[in-house]
């Protein structure tokens, strides 16, 4: 009986050692499969696939509004649609349905104005490009109105005279600053019945030049919708190059001013662009109504300058048809496998145009924006170290463990923003959402320095397909779609890292 008892033990003992044997193996395959879910979807032959499509001469270089444009919206739609991705609006009245994953903008596509005549004092100036056109035939006064902040109109009538005033305010010296205080300075001498503004910028050449290309080529603005452009007077709104502030130096001193301003009106001609949204609904019952958006610009710059070689198409691989790519990725493996929390992917259009069709979508949500934890944003210059990527933003949020982990798992290290001096966290569509409180970083290329290999293909023809290093994008594509799986199935939700500038903006969108 003894005897009998102990085998009978012994023999319990080992069904509860298989049995723990079983469930171990059973969590490691859980745990490993994970991994496994990435490597079996996302292969180089589909990552060449995409890109090749993408960036062929084709497609010319997929400018905003252009047919090409509309063609790389169809691919992206198209594929989309073959993963089983659903898209967020339907859309059953447009013949192909493909339209059900477009979300259709009106823009303005606006060009140079061809005349533009300046004269104060009886001196001309040259150096000037018009920020807000007015079309208008002036001869009357001016006035010096230093920064021409409120404070600078006490006592003074600018009824209908042209007001001078110098760029920035005090401790605000950066020409991009001063461009973000336009707006305000408008508004005053609106206010106050001025007919313009005419800004003194100090800039050094290089940067003029850049001001001079923006405001000297056609630029492309969302659409405003008629009521907010009716019954307001408008105000011209110029800036004058003026570095060192000499000639606000020089107007200072002088009371009333003599002016001329000749001006055409700006030749508006509205065109039409898509971002493309798709979504995946989440497995569990309570995460699924967090979504993690899963985003990329698709479209480029055109044909522009050519290149030494005589090459006019900037056919944009790496910017932005690797980031369209990691998308993509995403969108296929999510589709196959679906995380806990859902998935939206929205391709934007019109980035490059100053992240419009981004713009256009926290402005136009197809979902309520406060179910959005997470914006995965991916857009890309170039690469100069293989053996990382980088994340703009990297430790702003609490994923970077995830993310991580899953540059980690492919071999890869993350890294965060080597270059804050380029801004480059403001510098694409990832920005747009962090405004509205979404964490959202953005997950780019490995490079430790912008410049050498990275400035050498940024916004040039030379962004070729044939140029990549497949097996290098093969693990940077992996560890996006890991990265994506992770933060979509942690328990905890992804949130700003304490102090985040964007924090107070999150704790509106979300309540807490
Ligand atoms: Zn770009």
């Amino acid at each position: 009986m003894k005897n009998r008892n102990s085998t009978l033990r012994n023999q319990n003992m080992k069904k509860h050692f298989l049995i723990s044997i079983a469930l171990f193996a059973f969590l490691n395959v859980f745990s490993q499969s994970e991994k496994e879910k990435v490597v079996s979807t996302v292969t180089k032959e589909k990552i060449e696939g995409h890109i090749y499509f993408l960036a062929d001469d084709l497609l010319k270089g997929r400018q905003t509004g252009t047919p090409e444009n509309k063609i790389a919206a169809s691919y992206i739609a198209n594929t989309l649609r073959g993963y089983g991705v659903k898209p967020v609006v339907q859309n059953a009245m447009k013949g192909s349905n493909t339209e059900s994953y477009f979300q259709e903008m009106k823009l303005n596509q606006i060009s140079p104005i061809k005349r533009l005549l300046l004269v104060i004092d009886g001196k001309e100036f040259k150096k000037k490009v018009a920020v807000k056109p007015n079309k208008m035939e002036f001869t009357g006064e001016a006035i010096y109105l230093g920064y021409g902040l409120e404070s600078d109109y006490k006592g003074k009538n600018v009824s209908e005279k042209i007001v001078i005033v110098r760029s920035g305010a005090p401790k605000v010296t950066e020409v991009r600053e001063a461009f973000a205080l336009i707006e305000e300075k408008e508004q005053l001498a609106q206010r106050h019945g001025a007919v313009a503004v005419i800004e003194l910028v100090d800039a050094n050449e290089t940067t003029w030049g850049y001001v001079d290309h923006n405001f000297n080529s056609d630029r492309i603005e969302i659409a405003a919708n008629k009521a907010s452009e009716d019954g307001k007077k408008r105000v011209a709104y110029l800036w004058i190059h003026d570095e060192n502030n000499i000639q606000a130096k020089a107007f200072e001193s002088k009371e009333n001013l003599s002016a001329k301003l000749m001006m055409e009106g700006e030749e508006k001609k509205t065109i039409i662009s898509q971002n493309v949204i798709g979504m995946v609904e989440g497995t569990d019952p309570q995460l699924k109504n967090e979504f993690i958006i899963y985003s990329a610009h698709y479209d480029h710059v055109g044909i522009g300058k050519a290149d030494e070689t005589g090459d006019e198409i900037y056919n944009g691989a790496r910017d932005n048809a690797v980031g369209t790519t990691t998308v993509l990725s995403m969108a296929e493996n999510i589709a196959k496998y679906p995380t806990k929390r859902s998935a939206l992917f929205i391709l934007f259009t019109a980035e490059e145009k100053g992240l419009l069709g981004s713009q256009y979508y926290v402005e136009n949500p197809l979902l309520p924006l406060n179910k959005m934890v997470y914006c995965f944003n991916s857009d890309n210059a170039g690469y100069n170290d293989t053996s990382i990527i980088t994340v703009i933003g990297l430790p702003r949020t609490t994923a970077a463990a995830n993310i991580k982990e899953a540059a980690t798992a492919f071999g890869l290290r993350a890294i965060d923003d080597p270059a804050p001096d380029q801004d480059f966290f403001d510098r694409s569509d990832n920005v747009v959402f962090a405004r509205k409180g979404i964490p959202a970083p953005t997950f780019s290329l490995g490079f430790t320095s912008f410049d050498g290999d990275v400035t050498k293909y940024y916004h040039q023809p030379g962004d070729e397909a044939d140029t990549l290093d497949y097996e290098y994008l093969l693990k940077f594509f992996k560890s996006y779609v890991f990265a994506g799986r992770l933060i979509a199935n942690d328990p905890k939700t992804p949130t700003w890292t304490a102090n985040d500038k964007y924090e107070s903006a999150s704790k509106t969108l979300y309540g807490n």
